[in-house]
């Protein structure tokens, strides 16, 4: 069995890439994220596919915790061979009134945590001369969208560092990938389309077709299948040349 460590894996993105590889039934899966129930969701995927499940709730801003995070997963798994790289917050403002604790938040969970958690795994990787780490980032990773700039910064700085570590990971069997989504409908999305459609006094659907979706030329939100069967790919033995990448998945939102 491998071992693949998924941060914020208890919502959203990062839980939907859990269900493609706890089908796969070939690894143990660290939960992590905020969700008071967190514990409950992994014991629920653990039953469902059969297979062994760690939670942590290991906060993306504290260093520490993360790397205890890394330990015990090695204790109770022997080992991480896949690190996705997918617990993240947005929050849209105009540059003039950003707070600089969202601006600090952003970076320190969609970038900071990435380098730590790169960090912590790498030694047993190298060791192995095999690791896959998957970084979510964003179409934002690849181009803008007004009012989101720290979230921007944070995405196209995670395709940067996805890029270095490919280099640095190369000689010892580590890859390293960015995905970048366009908009799929999770939390975090619905959070935006409600406050989005209070800001400019829109209907809910208004804000998904007129603001979010009409980047995309297939209007239709990413589907969660989708990302985790790219991750699972991405993980595999076969994918070993494929590093540094940054891979839309945007309904060609980028082709434009
Ligand atoms: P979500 O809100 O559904 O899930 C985010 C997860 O991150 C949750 O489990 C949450 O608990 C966890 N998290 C947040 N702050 C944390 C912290 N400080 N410590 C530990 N865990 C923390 O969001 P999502 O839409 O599934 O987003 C997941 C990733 O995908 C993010 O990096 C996001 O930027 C990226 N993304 C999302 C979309 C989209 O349209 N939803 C598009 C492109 C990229």
């Amino acid at each position: 069995m491998k071992t693949i460590l998924i941060t914020g894996s208890t919502s959203g993105i990062g839980l939907g890439i859990a269900i493609e590889f706890a089908k796969t039934k070939q690894y143990n899966i660290v939960f992590n994220g905020l969700e008071p129930n967190g514990q409950e969701i992994a014991d629920g995927i653990a039953k469902q596919y059969g297979i062994e499940v760690m939670f942590s709730n290991a906060n993306m801003l504290q260093p520490a915790d993360l790397r205890k995070m890394v330990d015990d997963a090695v204790a109770k798994f022997g080992k991480i061979d896949v690190l996705v790289n997918n617990a993240g917050i947005q929050f849209v403002s105009p540059i003039e009134d950003f707070p600089e604790d969202k601006w600090n938040a952003i970076i320190g969970i969609n970038l900071t945590s990435a380098f730590h958690l790169t960090k912590a795994v790498w030694k047993g990787m190298k060791e192995r001369k095999f690791g896959r780490i998957i970084n979510i980032a964003s179409a934002h990773g690849l181009v803008a969208s007004e009012f989101k700039s720290a979230y921007v910064a944070s995405k196209h700085g995670i395709v940067g560092f996805t890029k270095t570590i490919a280099l640095e990971g190369a000689p010892f069997g580590i890859t390293a990938n960015a995905i970048c989504p366009g908009y799929v409908k999770t939390p975090l999305v619905e959070k935006q389309i409600a406050d989005q459609a209070k800001a400019h006094s829109m209907s809910e659907a208004d804000v998904v077709n007129k603001v979010m979706l009409y980047k995309q030329a297939v209007k239709e939100f990413v589907s969660l299948e989708e990302l985790g069967q790219l991750a699972v790919f991405l993980a595999s033995d076969v994918a070993k040349t494929m590093t540094g990448t940054a891979l839309p998945v945007d309904g060609g939102w980028n082709a434009q």
